[in-house]
């Protein structure tokens, strides 16, 4: 019997919506455990920037950082898309990564086998699929600075982004990159544009040094223009793929494709301790918000991936996991997953899960 604190952090259009949704499973599967769970809900991304004027206030980090882990739905919308805001959601995802040092975004892709007919790519190429991809999450383009906007001295608009790595930025994403292979399929596949940019030139230099310490692990190096073309035509040679922060963010969305929608991929952000932040990789989906038709899965999964690499509760995560199945095999659909019959709502979905958990 344990018992765990998470800060729930609901955000903006769909995510709410989906973390209730997970919420109710990660009780009932913390209850058959025999553990306790304490929720505290707090403001983050636009919600906050309207009732605080700040995406991330001070006080809402430091109690996620004193929680046992941070579970968070997403952020953002048109009400909170213009270019000229000072405050912008975004910033308090950003700020909430840097602040939490974690440093290491696993968004794991799996093709589960009842949804192999839903992905635009032929079952055949699809079935199977089990790969992790490792993003730095806390370094590059998205953080570089300087970040600025300005005029050229002929008088154009000009607008700049800076990607730098440090050694040991790449070292520590890389290192937790070989650590989980050692538990999977033993292989990683470094993706970095090496033929262009400085910033991957070290990625490489530091990949290979990390890779010499670890000779029972495969190494190999793809460029991401051609990862990007793998991941669609061979994406069961993948076992561990780490690259770069921007790369991963980019790479992920496309392999949501193999697994269906973008409603089913979950991930875990994870540093050298401290509370793990869990999140879909989703956004905020202003399309259908409101409407309860979104698909709760990744915010389930992602609150398994909470239970296994914060709190330990293997065999509770690994019971949520098979409760989706057991939903999916069933036939049950949301809308994304273009079912035959109706789609259920994020409810009924979430129901049919709930009723999987043993
Ligand atoms: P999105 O992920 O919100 O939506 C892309 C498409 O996928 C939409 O058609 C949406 O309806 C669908 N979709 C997403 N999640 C779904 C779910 N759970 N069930 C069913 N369908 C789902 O991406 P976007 O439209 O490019 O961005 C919308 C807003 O979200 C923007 O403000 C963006 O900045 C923000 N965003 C936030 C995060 C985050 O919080 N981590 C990530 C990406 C985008």
């Amino acid at each position: 019997m344990s018992h765990a604190d998470i800060i729930l952090l609901p955000g903006d259009g769909i995510g709410p919506e989906v973390l209730a949704q997970s919420v109710r499973v990660l009780e009932k599967a913390a209850a058959r455990g025999g553990h306790t769970l304490g929720f505290q809900e707090r403001l983050m991304g636009g919600c906050s920037i309207d009732r605080q004027g700040v995406a991330l206030s001070d006080e809402v980090l430091a109690d996620c950082r004193a929680a046992d882990a941070v579970l968070m739905g997403a952020v953002g919308g048109p009400k909170w898309d213009d270019p000229r805001a000072k405050a912008r959601p975004e910033q308090g995802m950003l700020a909430l990564r840097k602040g939490l040092e974690v440093f290491a975004n696993l968004r794991p892709v799996k093709v589960r086998a009842a949804l192999q007919d839903v992905s635009p790519i032929k079952p055949d190429r699809i079935a199977g699929v089990d790969f992790l991809v490792v993003r730095e999450l806390t370094g590059g383009l998205y953080f570089g600075q300087p970040k600025e906007r300005g005029k050229t001295a002929d008088g154009h608009e000009r607008a700049v982004d800076t990607l730098e790595y440090s050694d040991y930025e790449i070292r520590r994403v890389v290192e937790f990159a070989f650590r989980l292979a050692a538990c999977r399929h033993r292989k990683v596949t470094s993706v970095d544009k090496a033929n262009v940019l400085e910033s991957s030139r070290l990625w490489r230099q530091v990949t290979v040094e990390v890779g010499a310490q670890h000779p029972e692990i495969a190494l190999d190096h793809l460029l991401v223009d051609t990862a990007s073309m793998r991941i669609i035509q061979s994406p069961r040679d993948f076992d561990v793929i780490v690259t770069d922060n921007m790369f991963g963010d980019i790479l992920t969305d496309e392999a949501s494709v193999l697994a269906g929608s973008m409603g089913m991929l979950p991930s875990a952000s994870l540093g050298d301790g401290g509370p793990g932040l869990y999140e879909p990789i989703h956004g905020s989906a202003p399309d259908i918000t409101g409407k309860g038709i979104a698909n709760p899965v990744a915010a389930i999964l992602s609150g398994a991936m909470l239970f296994r690499y914060s709190l330990g509760w293997e065999r509770e995560a690994e019971a949520i996991e098979r409760a989706v199945d057991y939903a999916l095999d069933a036939g049950n659909r949301t809308a994304d997953l273009q079912p035959a019959g109706k789609p259920l709502t994020t409810k009924e979905m979430t129901d049919c899960v709930l009723g999987g958990l043993e």
